[in-house]
């Protein structure tokens, strides 16, 4: 299968190449070519189906061509070591629980995926070098990249972080890992991560010195499988009697989790609407509104991972409908939460269903319950657990909430991280020694 960019003006690319390169030359995200639809009785029979074998087979439609079956399903099955099953917090409304893999949200399935693709590449080029994965995190995307490479052969991970503005759950899910994983504690804030990224991609002696590689969210390999939640929403649903005219609302950012939902549609997934529940960031809001993307400054929210001014997936979405305002805005509706909207959710729905939700989670639940028609039913995907985001979830709920074993266990390792100021000339001469 090729992939092509959704700018349009660089040539069309394998899979392989795509995976390594992440973004195209012209600054466009990659798209495949086809999207091949699955066939009737697969949907008649999904309910009777696991995870992992819905999986499996959406997997084949999307990688069958570039990797043997069996390999793509030992891929399949590394990614997938946990389950996402419904929970009914209301009547018709259901969360579709992401958040049960190694580091209790769901971009674990897509980092984890694109670890195994790569060490796949990586071993049929015979590459003798270390590829070097380096990746700028605000909080949740370094630790799920952290844990999905963690002794992935022949791949060593560079968490960049600023100093002091991650939580300290946060911060020992990628700082006490050790092995492939280092990470790089910066005297600086986020922009300061991801300008250093940025840089080392850009310097010649480098990328002579080391194979660099980026971890974005952007990369189809972290994307793509996301579509498997999606599959897995609508057969945990048809089990029990729900699947009909089903609407799912998804917390949104970067807008990756609903364009691999919006994939799953094109693939004959019968979800009826989907929904994009933002925070005050409402820039795909108002696009639904306006017809007109105009991209701006992220202000910072309790939902923070979805704190995005500019969602690069909004690309995809964008070329995936042929650019039709009208295509995008009949099938998806938009919502966006101030925080005290979002506290007061929270509230709200533990103290009626003494059901937790977590500040991202809380925005995709309210979307359903201000916008599910009569005869729908909603899921919404509870993208990350509550105990991620406890401080802020305890205030809200006026509750204590209990942190899992799981997330206890990161916070007994011992913390280990290089220091690093902002300037580039220190991180270019660290990366040179290695
Ligand atoms: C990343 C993230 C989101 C947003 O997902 P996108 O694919 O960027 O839209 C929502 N919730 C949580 C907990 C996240 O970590």
């Amino acid at each position: 299968m090729l992939y092509y960019s959704t700018n349009h003006s660089s040539p069309e690319t394998t899979l392989e190449e795509a995976v390594v390169k992440g973004l195209a030359t012209d600054r466009g995200l990659y798209m495949p070519e086809h999207i091949k639809a699955l066939p009737k009785e697969f949907f008649n029979d999904i309910d009777k189906m696991s995870f992992h074998e819905i999986a499996c087979r959406v997997a084949d439609a999307f990688f069958g061509e570039d990797i043997p079956a069996d390999e793509l399903h030992r891929i399949v099955r590394d990614t997938l070591s946990f389950d996402c099953p419904v929970a009914e917090v209301n009547p018709n409304i259901y969360s579709l629980e992401l958040f049960h893999g190694p580091t209790l949200a769901f971009k674990d399935v897509g980092a984890r995926f694109m670890a195994r693709l790569l060490q796949y590449f990586i071993k049929k080029r015979s590459h003798t070098r270390t590829v070097n994965v380096l990746v700028a995190t605000s909080g949740d995307t370094g630790s799920a990249v952290a844990n999905g490479f963690l002794g992935v052969d022949g791949i060593h991970v560079y968490v960049l972080y600023p100093k002091g503005k991650v939580s300290p759950i946060q911060e020992c899910q990628f700082t006490t890992l050790g092995r492939n994983i280092t990470a790089v504690e910066v005297d600086g804030v986020f922009d300061d991560c991801q300008r250093l990224v940025k840089s080392a991609f850009m310097d010649q002696d480098l990328c002579q010195h080391l194979t660099l590689t980026s971890a974005n969210s952007i990369n189809v390999a972290r994307f793509l499988p996301q579509a498997f939640y999606y599959f897995n929403a609508y057969a945990r649903m048809k089990a029990i009697g729900k699947s009909d005219n089903l609407v799912i609302s998804v917390p949104s950012g970067n807008f990756g989790n609903i364009t691999a939902g919006l994939f799953a549609h094109r693939m004959g997934l019968p979800v009826k609407r989907f929904i994009a529940a933002n925070n005050a960031n409402d820039i795909f809001y108002n696009y639904l509104l306006s017809g007109v993307y105009s991209p701006k400054a992220s202000v910072q929210t309790i939902a923070n991972a979805m704190d995005v001014g500019d969602p690069s997936n909004f690309a995809r979405i964008f070329d995936l409908y042929g650019g039709s305002h009208e295509r995008i805005s009949s099938l998806i509706s938009g919502y966006t939460f101030t925080d005290s909207q979002i506290r007061e959710t929270m509230n709200e729905c533990y103290n009626r269903t003494g059901y937790i939700l977590d500040p991202h989670g809380a925005c995709g639940y309210r979307a359903l319950q201000s916008g599910l028609r009569e005869n729908e039913t909603g899921v919404f995907l509870e993208t990350a657990h509550p105990a991620k985001f406890k401080d802020t979830v305890e205030q809200a709920i006026d509750a204590e909430i209990q942190i899992p074993d799981r997330l206890a266990d990161f916070m007994k390792g011992q913390k280990q991280s290089v220091s690093m100021t902002s300037d580039f000339k220190d991180f270019k001469a660290y990366l040179m020694k290695q």
